[in-house]
């Protein structure tokens, strides 16, 4: 459920991403692609105006050479009379020839060719009416007059037409010079840039590239064409092209393979002066390239960017997880070890408990043992009395009898053992020579190694005081040096060594022995631990763990070792009186 509901959030996050990087890049293009057409309209705009310049300016020196000519004297003289058109003629042609003029003409005030630079020609000009010209019409009215046209072999001129002043200002004649477009343009053709001049028919007149000459755009025609005397059947529209906008500016992207650029934005600018509009085809191809490496750019960039975050995002989420899985065993773990714990707490509680009830059973089978044996003889020594007792022989009724005694001695004994290991002794703490214990304690013993063949080595310090109860002390003495003849019962070489000294303000008394050693050393001290039949001896299990706890209430130590050679060592610590302690 959570894995689904991140999943698509996942997918918002990479959706929401995509479409941030695209639109970026799709507004990276835009505005990469308007300052780029910016950049190339200005400088189609300047290229506009030097083409117009360059033109006006070489249209310039024929229009003053119209106005030169309209004031010469030979004109003035075939328009007065005082001269004939042969010789005029003449001076045209010659005029033409040095100034580059295509053709000059000088009519009368009708408007009537008097005289031509192509009179040679078949085809000339003289007689021809040109009255209704709009070059003429404008001279008329003393104003310098243009007019253009195209002959049906598609050749282009220009006219500049100004009217001959008589005295009274009124018009006598005119002049008129015809260039040739044709060879004006012939120079521009190395411009990078299409440029194109459109008159008002719209018709381009002049261009850099002659295939563009004499087009016909219809978007430009306020006039009909044959305003400037074109036959409609030799103009052929621009070449084929779709029109598009970017902004502000005008692109046209050609189709059909041409002179133009595929991809040109279109600049244009009215010269009024020739009364024409003027077209720069400007390749707009750099624009659209910058553009577009300008988008893939910050695309790629995005998308890298993208990928870094998405692989940090995507590896810290995959910590997350090993760090979640991580916890989640740690606290199956957790459990386990506790269930565990429980299992191995709840075992041993049972094993204590076991253990526990076999000690119960353990002592009850040695109290009893050991109590039924002085029971049945104590049983049968009164049997004994009585009967003896009966038959008047009473002095063996009294040995009888104390030897009952004997055996009670010996149950109280035993119970005292057990009451011994019960209860806590009270009795006070006095100063004690464990060399003088030690004595008597082997004095005590000696009967017994004597006829089992132990050697006692004794090597003891003459003073070795403690705080401690004498008898108690005289017990576990015992009990050691019993233990130890015990231990010995079936070994070759049966020898007790004990050794007192006084050593850093302790007491040390070893007890050791050439027996085994101990069996399970670990449990020694355990209450009931006995590896002894029960009933063999007075021993219960219980006499290590008196002793342990009596030497425990002198504050001292009992710890025993095996001897590497074989052999048990007890060793007694206690903590030692000074001696101006012990003369207190
Ligand atoms: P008990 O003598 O009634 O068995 P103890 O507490 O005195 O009880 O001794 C416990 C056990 O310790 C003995 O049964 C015996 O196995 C072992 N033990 C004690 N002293 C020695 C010793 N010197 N050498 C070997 N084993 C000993």
């Amino acid at each position: 459920m959570t894995s689904t509901r991140d999943a698509g959030k996942l997918w918002a996050v990479i959706t929401a991403y995509l479409l941030l990087s695209i639109t970026v890049a799709i507004a990276t293009y835009q505005l990469s692609l308007r300052s780029g057409l910016d950049r190339l309209s200005q400088s189609g705009a300047v290229i506009l105006e030097q083409s117009a310049d360059r033109l006006i300016a070489q249209l310039e020196s024929y229009r003053e050479m119209t106005d030169l000519m309209s004031r010469h004297p030979q004109v003035a003289a075939l328009i007065e009379g005082r001269s004939i058109s042969a010789h005029t003629s003449e001076f045209l042609l010659r005029t033409a020839l040095t100034t580059g003029a295509k053709e000059l003409h000088v009519l009368d005030a009708s408007g009537s060719v008097l005289a031509s630079s192509t009179y040679e020609d078949p085809l000339n000009t003289i007689d021809k009416n040109w009255a209704s010209r709009a070059d003429i019409i404008a001279a008329r009215s003393r104003r310098m007059g243009v007019f253009h046209s195209a002959a049906d072999n598609g050749q282009r001129s220009y006219y500049f037409a100004r009217s001959v002043l008589r005295d009274d200002g009124k018009p006598q004649g005119y002049v008129v010079v015809k260039v040739n477009m044709d060879e004006l343009e012939a120079e521009w053709r190395i411009d990078e840039t299409v440029v194109t001049f459109f008159d008002t028919a719209g018709v381009s007149f002049v261009s850099n590239r002659l295939a563009l000459a004499l087009r016909y755009d219809a978007a430009l025609a306020i006039a009909p064409p044959d305003t400037f005397g074109y036959a409609t059947e030799w103009l052929f529209p621009i070449p084929d092209h779709k029109k598009s906008r970017s902004g502000r500016h005008d692109i046209w992207t050609f189709t059909a393979q041409s002179e133009m650029p595929d991809n040109a934005l279109v600049v244009s600018q009215d010269v009024p002066l020739i009364d024409m509009t003027a077209r720069a085809f400007v390749d707009a191809q750099p624009a659209f390239s910058n553009a577009r490496l300008l988008a893939a750019l910050t695309a790629a960039l995005l998308s890298l960017f993208g990928l870094g975050v998405a692989i940090f995002v995507q590896s810290r989420a995959r910590m997350a997880d090993q760090l979640r899985i991580e916890a989640d065993l740690n606290i199956e773990l957790e459990a386990r070890v506790a269930k565990r714990n429980a299992q191995l707490q709840q075992a041993q509680d049972n094993l204590v408990q076991a253990s526990k009830l076999t000690a119960l059973g353990q002592m009850s089978a040695g109290i009893s043992h050991e109590l039924n044996q002085p029971l049945s003889a104590i049983q049968n020594y009164a049997a004994n009395a009585k009967k003896l007792m009966e038959r008047g022989r009473e002095p063996e009724a009294h040995d009888n009898l104390t030897l009952i005694s004997e055996q009670t001695q010996r149950m109280g004994r035993i119970i005292h053992n057990l009451r011994g290991f019960a209860r806590k002794e009270t009795e006070p703490l006095e100063k004690v020579n464990v060399a003088d214990v030690l004595t008597a304690s082997l004095s005590l013993a000696a009967q017994r190694a004597k006829s089992e063949g132990v050697e006692v080595i004794v090597d003891a310090v003459p003073d070795a005081w403690v705080d401690a109860g004498q008898v108690r002390l005289q017990q576990v003495i015992v009990n050691l040096l019993s233990n130890a003849m015990d231990a010995m019962a079936d070994t070759p070489v049966k020898q007790i060594e004990t050794t007192l000294s006084l050593h850093r303000g302790q007491v040390q008394l070893v007890v050791s022995d050439t027996g085994p050693g101990l069996a399970d050393i670990e449990r020694a001290f355990e209450p009931f631990y006995t590896t002894k039949e029960i009933g063999a001896s007075k021993g219960l299990g219980l006499g290590l763990s008196i002793s342990y706890g009596i030497i425990g209430s002198f504050g001292g130590l009992l710890s025993v070792e095996n001897l590497e050679t074989g052999g048990a060592a007890f060793t007694i610590t206690l903590p030692a009186l000074s001696t101006q302690e012990a003369a207190q």
